[in-house]
C-alpha cells in the first residue's frame, strides 16, 4: 500500500482495554504518518458509533484502509460496518482479551503490526449473527452470559481480567443450570442442562480451546454443547477443556453448522456476544461467510494459554 491510494481511518475506541496509557495504536499511527499516510483518528464516542464510522469508510473512495483500535467489542462493530466492503480492516488489539486478534496470530508489539501491514496479506472473516447482531468470535449461551452481564453492571471505565473475578465466584455460586434446546441445520441435536458455544475461533477467554475445529474463514459455525447441570460437572469440564480433551468426552456435543438455533422455556438465561452482553433467547444464529478482508501476519498461529497468561500479568 502506498500514501497515493488514499488515506487510512483509524476507528479508535478510547474506553478499550486495561488503561489508556499503552499507546500502541498511536504509536502504529506515527509509524505511518513517518511514512507519509494520511492517517485520519476517529474516536468513537459509544459502541455502535465504531460500526457507522466503519460503513461511511467503507464507502468512501479515497479511503484505502480501515485501521480498528480497541478490543474484540470495538472489531466486531467495525467488522459489521465493513460487511460487504473489499476495504480491507486491519486490528490494532488494545482490549483485555482481544480474542480475535490473539486468534489471527497478533501480539500487541508494534513490529508485529508493521510487518502485518508490510506484507499485506490479507484473508476472509466470516461473521456469525445472533438474531440481529453480529459477533466475529464467540457467543456464548448460559454461565459465560451470566459472568459478562455481571462485568457490565459494575463496569465504569476501562476493565482489567481482574474485574472478572468476582462476577465468575458469584455466577459459580448462584448459577441456576437451566435446559436449553439447541438445533443445528434443522436437527436437534440437545435438549437439557448445559452450557453452549457458538463460533468461528478456537481458543475462548485466556485461551481455552472450546471451539477447537474452529476456522474463522471456513464459512462455518462451531457449535459446542457442555452437558452439565451442577457445579462439580462444570469444574470437571473445565479441566478436561485446559487439558484438551472435552471433545472427545460423553457429555460434550461438538458440531458445525450455518443455521443454529437456541432456544429455552426459560426467560432468566444470560447471552454474550463476542464479551458483551448479547441478545435474549430464542437465539437464531447465521454466519455471513467472507464478509470481511481482514489484514492478517503471515503463517501466525493462535497464541496459546501460557503466552495469554503471561501477557495478561504484564
Ligand atoms: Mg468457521
Amino acid at each position: 500500500m502506498k500514501p497515493e491510494d488514499g488515506y487510512i481511518a483509524f476507528i479508535v475506541n478510547p474506553m478499550a482495554g486495561s488503561s489508556s496509557n499503552k499507546p500502541i495504536g498511536r504509536r502504529f499511527a506515527a509509524y505511518l504518518r513517518d511514512r507519509g499516510f494520511d492517517v485520519r483518528t476517529n474516536p468513537t464516542m459509544y459502541m455502535e458509533h465504531a460500526a457507522e464510522l466503519a460503513e461511511r469508510a467503507s464507502s468512501d473512495y479515497d479511503c484505502a484502509l480501515i485501521v480498528a483500535v480497541g478490543g474484540d467489542g470495538t472489531i466486531r462493530e467495525v467488522a459489521h460496518g465493513l460487511e460487504g466492503s473489499d476495504k480491507p480492516l486491519m486490528m490494532v488489539p488494545h482490549g483485555t482479551e482481544n480474542l480475535l486478534a490473539s486468534e489471527l496470530g497478533f501480539d500487541e508489539k508494534l513490529d508485529t503490526l508493521i510487518r502485518t501491514f508490510e506484507a499485506q496479506y490479507t484473508r476472509p472473516l466470516d461473521l456469525g449473527k445472533s438474531n440481529d447482531r453480529c459477533f466475529t468470535s464467540i457467543a456464548g449461551f448460559g454461565f459465560d452470559g451470566q459472568v459478562v452481564d455481571r462485568v457490565h453492571r459494575q463496569r465504569t471505565g476501562h476493565i482489567t481480567h481482574l474485574d472478572y473475578f468476582w462476577p465468575i465466584w458469584r455466577s459459580l455460586s448462584e448459577y441456576k443450570f437451566r435446559p436449553m434446546m439447541v438445533r443445528v441445520d434443522g436437527e436437534e441435536i440437545f435438549d437439557g442442562p448445559g452450557l453452549v458455544f457458538v463460533g468461528n475461533i478456537s481458543r475462548y477467554s485466556v485461551g481455552l480451546k472450546i471451539l477447537e475445529q474452529a476456522d474463522f474463514g471456513d464459512g462455518l459455525l462451531d457449535v459446542c454443547i457442555y452437558k452439565c447441570a451442577s457445579r462439580r460437572h462444570l469444574a470437571r469440564h473445565s479441566i478436561m477443556t485446559l487439558f484438551k480433551g472435552h471433545s472427545k468426552s460423553s457429555d460434550v456435543i461438538y458440531r458445525q453448522g450455518k443455521d443454529i438455533h437456541v432456544s429455552s422455556e426459560h426467560a432468566d438465561i444470560f447471552t454474550q456476544i463476542d464479551g458483551d452482553p448479547g441478545p435474549p433467547l430464542p437465539a437464531h444464529i447465521t454466519v455471513i461467510p467472507s464478509a470481511v478482508n481482514v489484514m492478517v501476519p503471515e503463517g501466525a498461529k493462535p497464541a496459546g494459554i501460557k503466552t495469554r497468561i503471561l501477557r495478561a500479568l504484564s
